[in-house]
């Protein structure tokens, strides 16, 4: 049975990873830095309900520290490394580059070097759609990376770099996965869906960048496990692409995005329009045909209309409205 080791394992797209991983029968092991303190309830409510449940073990550990890295991928005969611990979000780059580039490019030369040391037979590692900059059309794994938007895409697109490099000179092979907005139960509080639907369900304001005409290929949380669950199946021996788009060709007006999310919360959102911030792009498409090649068929796909009723039915669990009293205003 393959021994798989998930880091950021705590994190939102890293906790539905290594459930689905141990459902589907891996021996499922990870880490996670678990100190983010505006992120500590989240991330308990996620290894409690995703992770613990499924006996996945989940160490506290800084991905930046090497030799720790090592030891545990060793002592867990990992033949498969999924990386995603990270800090991500692009706007908290401005506010805190020296940190993003500690985590996101120390952290990533850790993951490589930890890889080659323990003999890890497959890399995979989160990268991002803000790769490929700003642009229209359908985003294709082989077109031009850049020029990037914020210090986050400017990590993300350094990743691929060094992890052509381990390629080139050290003969690590791995695949970069590149997320589209990923979104759903558990998801990140600094996302448009978690804010803009706790706004509305608390009704406050909302504020709708480049006046709601942006369009995002969002893509559900299933969706994207179900993708990283088949390439960590695929036989060991076979190569897979540098690089790998996450997404669905499905780009979503962000105003149609706000009108489906009213329509799951039975609410309307009270929108504040902004310009479109320079670190923000107006335009995301996944082209998904070289990930359907790699997988024998088309990735799962969720409606968003779907989606996001299953994360409105999250929230209301995770984060109850108080109901009103009889003699309250509310
Ligand atoms: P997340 O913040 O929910 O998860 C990241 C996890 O990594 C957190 O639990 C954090 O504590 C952990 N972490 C951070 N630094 C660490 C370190 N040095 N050592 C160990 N753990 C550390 O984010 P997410 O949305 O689950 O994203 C996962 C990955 O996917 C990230 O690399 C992110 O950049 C990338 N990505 C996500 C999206 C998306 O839409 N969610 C889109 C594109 C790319």
């Amino acid at each position: 049975m393959q021994s798989v080791f998930v880091t950021g394992a705590a994190g939102f797209i890293g906790a539905h990873v290594a459930q689905a991983l141990a459902k589907h029968g891996l021996r499922v092991s990870g880490c996670d830095l678990l100190s983010a303190s505006s992120m500590l309830a989240l991330q308990d409510g996620r290894l409690t309900a995703l992770i613990r449940a499924s006996g996945v073990d989940v160490t506290p550990l800084d991905a930046c520290d090497t030799d720790a890295l090592t030891l545990a991928l060793l002592e867990r005969q990992a033949d498969v490394v999924v990386h995603l611990a990270a800090l991500p979000g692009v706007r908290a780059s401005a506010e805190r580059p020296l940190t993003y580039a500690n985590a996101n490019l120390m952290g990533f030369a850790s993951v490589l070097e930890a890889c080659r040391r323990a003999g890890v037979r497959r890399l995979l590692y989160a990268s991002s759609s803000s790769v490929y900059g700003q642009r229209g059309g359908q985003f294709a794994e082989s077109d031009r990376t850049g020029p990037p938007t914020s210090f986050y895409a400017a990590t993300k697109m350094a990743n691929e770099a060094m992890a052509a490099a381990y390629k080139a000179q050290m003969g690590l092979t791995s695949t970069g996965l590149r997320f589209f907005t990923v979104y759903g139960p558990w998801g990140r509080p600094d996302m448009a869906p978690y804010l803009f639907a706790q706004a509305i369900r608390q009704g406050r304001p909302i504020k709708l960048y480049g006046h709601g005409q942006p369009r995002r290929d969002f893509t559900f949380i299933a969706d994207a496990v179900d993708a990283v669950v088949r390439l960590v199946q695929q036989p060991l021996q076979q190569p897979l692409p540098d690089v790998l788009n996450i997404g669905h060709s499905q780009p979503v007006r962000l105003l149609e995005f706000v009108r489906l999310l009213e329509e799951a919360l039975g609410r309307e959102a009270q929108v504040e329009m902004h310009r479109l911030p320079p670190d923000d792009v107006a335009y995301t498409c996944a082209d998904d045909r070289l990930l359907h090649r790699v997988l024998g068929g088309p990735m799962q796909h969720t409606p968003l209309r779907q989606g996001l009723a299953r994360l409105v039915d999250w929230l209301d669990q995770w984060d109850p409205i108080p109901a009103c009293q009889p003699a309250s205003t509310c």
